[in-house]
């Protein structure tokens, strides 16, 4: 620690460990023209080294300071517009700052270069950076013609080919060259060295895309209702400021095709646009929608991509090389500048929330993002959250109606079945529509939300039940893989012959999944081409592109899926959708288990008759009567949500409360049980001292008690008004720490209270 000097510079750094509050360190005089707000600094703390971020630089300091020992980055990675977003992010979702400012960078980012000396492809020496962390910034060596050499009497012949080919393409990779002349190290060198060639170390980027092209098409002349929609949004850009739309239209109302024509206006306007969907990788029509509109750059961030790939996006977008960046949920920390218009596709689907870590949820996000850049925000969907909906009709949102849809075509002919009393997979009706449409060459959707043959395994003796010892569930067998697998934490044993608890052999298979309705599918129809899609079968790179193919080019008859086959896809030869089940999301113990199920209704159902013929949907249950399976079949959202919201009021939940949910978890169910009573007595008295109205509701054992080994207790809290709520929970973050090994972790909006 040197002594303080009037001309000190002082870094106020946030670190990426679970801490409420920043640190400072002096900046050595070598380093400080390259530290600047944004910037990471390596940073020496407590014993370990770390990378921290810089917040702010002052000139002073009342305390004897550290040195910092490094800054990482030339330039900042964050511009202060992004740094106060992710400010409000890490004071609303009650996490630290240095943690949310870690999960919003990609994770390829950090790698540090080294110069080391390497062997080239020829097995050459050569000085090159190399970086820690494996996959970072791809360099590759272009050989450049210098126009003004003269070639000189003596070159051997391959130098003479190479040379040629250089001046004749203008610029060559090295790779290029090496491919076309074979190895050809040496020879190059000995170009540059004579002056003929000039080599340029150069970044290259990975390509998502891997060069494919499309066919480019042209806006699609818009029905009134798409027209109406996109002249209030084109209103709203021309004025200027923050303003968030409900897009709600039906499946296949066009939806896409108002976002696409908003967005070409954005971008014609020099501005930029952010969309966010569910998961690209089983949209990917999607993707190729906007690269047939749009001649802008592209970027597309979604879980498939490598470390890598993820860090070249992020710095294709960082560079203002794109105008478009499209992506799954953490997108919505995408570094891109000047935002027009933030949509947000398919707004009610849950996994717009993360789970675990930082528990944001990109929708809500989009709006506070959208405020920040004075953008337009678009929230489309089908089936918005009862929410949402409840927004748009208080007039917090605007609100543009897609009633019918784009095509002309009629919403398909629901039929519910009754399973009361019945067995069977596939009942009478379902299975004599099946074979119809089998006949009739149109293709079928079978869905059923559970993968797996079995759902559990009973000994028909003593009862014994196969259960994940880490979880509390039962496990679920897979026939594919001759195993009894956990869902929730990969534990997973080989099919025992004989009941693990009496050593019967009566051992049945109850419960049915994707992998038996297939089997059973296959036995009932030989002669149709059955394929799945679900977790299984779709794992790897690729593997939801390929069953989609098979749809698309009608290679497949009957597709039976879980959830997958439910999102937005539109496959015009989908003529029947068959639900073997609607039940299985309608009783968990969630109050949004009714919206859900309506969700996933009208999703799966909106798959059939996008095409030129009609399309017909039968809804297995043993609930006909639920209003979330009725208004599903009728096509009803508005007496759904008219009864949702009712159900709200009069228990108290969004919109007309606000929640959150107080984890914790541990390893001994005791300890984590006593923690949840001192975190319950904790809230009441901070409770007690305030006037804030918030019921706190628990302790009680989570639904999932146990999972991977961990028992969870929860408590529930809930306010009418969100201010009282901060302000409980807020202070109980601050006051109160479970005893050690204890963790806990605070929910804000819960999304699942599983
Ligand atoms: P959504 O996103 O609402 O489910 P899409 O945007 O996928 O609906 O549109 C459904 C189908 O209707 C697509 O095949 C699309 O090309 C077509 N479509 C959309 N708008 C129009 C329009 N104005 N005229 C003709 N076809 C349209
Ligand atoms: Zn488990």
């Amino acid at each position: 620690m040197d002594e303080p000097s009037p001309h000190e510079t002082v870094i106020e750094v946030a670190i990426p460990a679970p801490l409420d509050r920043t640190f400072h360190y002096r900046v050595p005089p070598q380093h400080v023209t390259r530290a600047r707000v944004g910037c990471r600094a390596l940073v020496p703390f407590g014993r370990r080294t770390v990378t921290g971020y810089i917040l702010a630089i002052t000139d002073r300091s009342d305390h004897p300071l550290k040195d910092a020992l490094e800054i990482l980055d030339p330039a900042p990675l964050l511009s202060p517009e992004e740094l106060e977003f992710l400010r409000w992010t890490a004071q609303y979702y009650l996490h630290p700052l240095g943690e949310v400012l870690k999960a919003a960078l990609p994770r390829g980012i950090n790698i540090v270069g080294r110069m080391k000396t390497v062997l080239d492809e020829d097995g050459v020496p050569v000085e090159r950076e190399v970086l820690r962390g494996g996959r970072g910034i791809l360099t590759e060596r272009f050989c450049l013609p210098r126009p003004d050499a003269v070639e000189p009497a003596r070159l051997s012949e391959k130098c003479r080919t190479l040379l040629a080919a250089i001046r004749d393409a203008g610029e060559l990779s090295a790779g290029a060259l090496r491919r076309e002349f074979g190895s050809c190290s040496p020879q190059i060198r000995l170009l540059d060295e004579r002056g003929l060639i000039e080599i340029l170390e150069r970044e290259v980027y990975r390509d998502p895309f891997r060069q494919e092209t499309v066919q480019r098409d042209t806006p699609l002349p818009l029905n009134p209702d798409q027209a109406a929609a996109l002249a209030r949004i084109g209103d709203a850009l021309e004025a200027g400021g923050f303003a968030p739309f409900l897009l709600h239209g039906v499946t296949g109302s066009g939806k896409t095709e108002v976002y696409l024509q908003a967005i070409a206006r954005v971008v014609a306007a020099g501005r930029t646009a952010l969309v966010l969907v569910p998961e690209i990788s089983l949209t990917p029509q999607l993707v190729v929608r906007f690269r047939r509109r749009f001649t802008c750059g592209i970027a597309v961030l979604h879980s498939g991509l490598s470390d890598g790939e993820r860090y070249d996006e992020w710095r294709r977008i960082r560079r203002n090389e794109v105008a478009i960046v499209i992506g799954a949920r953490s997108a919505i920390f995408a570094p891109l500048h000047r935002i027009g218009i933030v949509v947000v596709d398919e707004e009610h689907d849950g996994s717009y929330k993360q789970a675990e870590g930082l528990r944001y949820n990109a929708r809500d996000l989009a709006l506070v993002r959208g405020r920040q850049a004075e953008a337009v925000v678009v929230l489309g969907s089908a089936t918005p959250l009862v929410t949402t909906r409840h927004a748009a009709d208080e007039g917090k949102l605007g609100y543009l109606p897609l009633p019918r849809r784009a095509r002309g075509l009629p919403l398909p002919e629901t039929v519910l079945i009754d399973t009361q009393g019945k067995r069977d997979t596939f009942l009478p009706p379902l299975k004599d529509a099946l074979a119809e449409n089998l006949e009739k060459g149109g293709q079928s959707l079978v869905f059923l939300n559970r993968r797996g043959f079995a759902t559990w395994l009973v000994c028909n003796d003593c009862g014994h039940v196969l259960r994940c010892p880490n979880c509390a569930v039962t496990l679920t067998y897979h026939r594919s893989r001759n195993q009894h697998g956990c869902h929730y934490c990969g534990y997973a044993i080989p099919a025992p012959s004989v009941c693990p608890g009496c050593d019967g052999t009566e051992i049945g298979l109850l419960g049915r999944g994707t992998e038996r309705v297939e089997d059973e599918l296959k036995e009932l129809y030989p002669e149709a081409r059955v394929a799945r899609m679900d977790r299984d079968t779709t794992a790897g790179r690729g593997g939801h592109a390929r069953v989609l193919r098979g749809i698309e080019d009608g290679s497949i008859d009957i597709l039976v899926g879980t959830q997958m086959i439910a999102k937005g896809h539109d496959f015009p030869g989908v003529t029947l959708v068959g639900v073997i089940s609607a039940d299985a999301s309608l009783n968990l113990p969630d109050f949004r288990s009714a919206e859900r199920t309506f969700q996933l209704l009208t999703q799966v159902s909106g798959r059939a008759g996008r095409g030129d013929q009609p399309g017909r949907v039968l809804i297995q249950t043993a609930d006909p009567g639920h209003y979330a399976v009725a208004c599903a079949a009728e096509h009803d959202y508005e007496r759904f949500c008219a009864q949702e919201l009712e159900f709200r009021r009069e228990l108290g939940y969004p919109p007309f409360s606000h929640l959150a949910l107080v984890i914790l978890s541990g390893i001994t169910a005791a300890a984590v049980e006593a923690a949840a009573a001192d975190a319950v007595r904790a809230l009441r008295d901070i409770r007690k001292g305030s006037r804030r109205r918030v019921e706190i509701l628990g302790p009680a054992v989570a639904p999932l008690g146990l999972v991977r080994g961990r028992h969870r207790w929860q408590v529930l809290l809930k306010a009418p008004v969100r201010a009282d709520l901060r302000g409980i929970i807020t202070a109980f973050r601050d006051r109160f720490r479970p005893v050690a090994p204890v963790r806990m972790a605070i929910d804000i909006d819960p999304v699942d209270m599983l």
